[in-house]
């Protein structure tokens, strides 16, 4: 699938690298709505900007609303006619948070994910990925909502790092083109050694978060419980943690492990134990607690008493960690619900 900006490209061969750059802006005008608006290209260019190359790359939408008002959920449809889902959410300070996707389904099959069940149909191109900054930022824009996108989590549906180009390419551009700082978007995966290998080389990933989705310091559970991981991944997950945060960790750049609380599974004393020495053997690393969201899966969310308990000792043990407030319950948008349903 060629970007828009390659389309731009094979259109005006000899355009000069300001043209590009220009290209590359208009899509973070949310007040222009074709490229007919873009007054800063000539006539001639935006007439034939117009024909050939889409201003989005969706076409469809849906939104759903949450009854506090605070969270939204945007079905849209891709120009081929696949769907992905975008979250909406407002943060404590009254600004917004976006939960992008990167794939449509994925093929990582995590048992208590619904974005597990569909598999995997394809990458989203960085365009797709963009555009679903654009979408809220329009939304903002059109419902006259307060405040601006301060925030990006790429936790949407699909396994970021299976598709590195191209998040790579989206986050970068989303960096240059808005006022969002690099600590301000973190991606969340499973653990894709490889592509976490690369991480440590690539000179230009992004400064961006990682969250690396522990959920238990068990390699057992967690096999059980994200069958796709190998069977030393703890091990992996150690090691890389260990040379990433001597390359880049500093106190505004930490790495995040995140845990969704299982009833049962991983929510005892002894798993937080496990979890403890795991985080201090490996090194200065937060830990997010998520309370689990109903996926139709066979798991149950911890009760608040015991995630309470499990914070309380992983506090008392000096590890840094925070529970994850769950938003968009009823509109099936919280961590973990995405998927595509008719
Ligand atoms: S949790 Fe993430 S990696 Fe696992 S199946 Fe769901 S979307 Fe894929």
């Amino acid at each position: 699938m060629q970007t828009r900006m390659e389309k731009f490209t094979i259109l005006f061969p000899n355009a000069p690298a300001y043209r590009m750059k220009q290209m590359e802006s208009s899509a973070f005008r949310p007040e222009w709505t074709s490229w007919n608006d873009a007054s800063i290209f000539p006539k001639d260019m935006r007439e034939a900007l117009e024909k050939n190359i889409p201003w989005l790359s969706y076409k469809k939408t849906q939104i759903l609303e949450s009854k506090s008002r605070d969270s939204y959920k945007a079905l849209l449809k891709l120009l081929d006619g696949d769907m992905i889902e975008t979250v909406l959410m407002a943060n404590t300070k009254g600004l917004w948070t976006i939960c992008v996707s990167s794939q449509v389904g994925c093929p990582m099959g995590c048992l208590f994910c619904a974005t597990g069940k569909m598999g995997l149909k394809r990458n989203l191109s960085s365009d797709e990925i963009i555009d679903q900054y654009r979408f809220w930022a329009i939304f903002l824009q059109e419902k006259k909502l307060e405040g601006a996108i301060t925030n990006i989590v790429v936790m949407g549906m699909g396994e970021p790092l299976l598709n590195y180009k191209n998040v790579k390419e989206a986050m970068s551009s989303i960096l240059h083109n808005t006022e969002i700082g690099q600590t301000h978007i973190s991606i969340s995966t499973i653990g894709v050694p490889a592509a976490l290998e690369m991480i440590l080389e690539d000179k230009h990933w992004p400064n961006i978060l990682i969250a690396i989705s522990l959920h238990s310091a068990d390699g057992a559970i967690r096999k059980k419980i994200i069958p796709s991981s190998s069977d030393d991944s703890l091990e992996q997950i150690a090691q890389w943690s260990k040379k990433y945060i001597k390359k880049f960790g500093n106190r505004s750049h930490f790495l995040m492990y995140e845990y969704i609380m299982l009833k049962g599974i991983n929510d005892s004393i002894a798993d937080a134990k496990k979890l403890v020495k795991f985080v201090t053997t490996t090194g200065n690393i937060k830990v997010n607690l998520i309370p689990y969201n109903r996926t139709g899966s066979e798991f149950e969310s911890s009760s608040d008493e015991t995630i309470d308990a499990f914070f309380q000792y992983l506090k008392k043990h000096r590890v840094m960690v925070t529970v994850r407030k769950s938003l968009g319950n009823d509109i099936s948008a919280a961590c973990g619900q995405l998927a595509t349903k008719k």
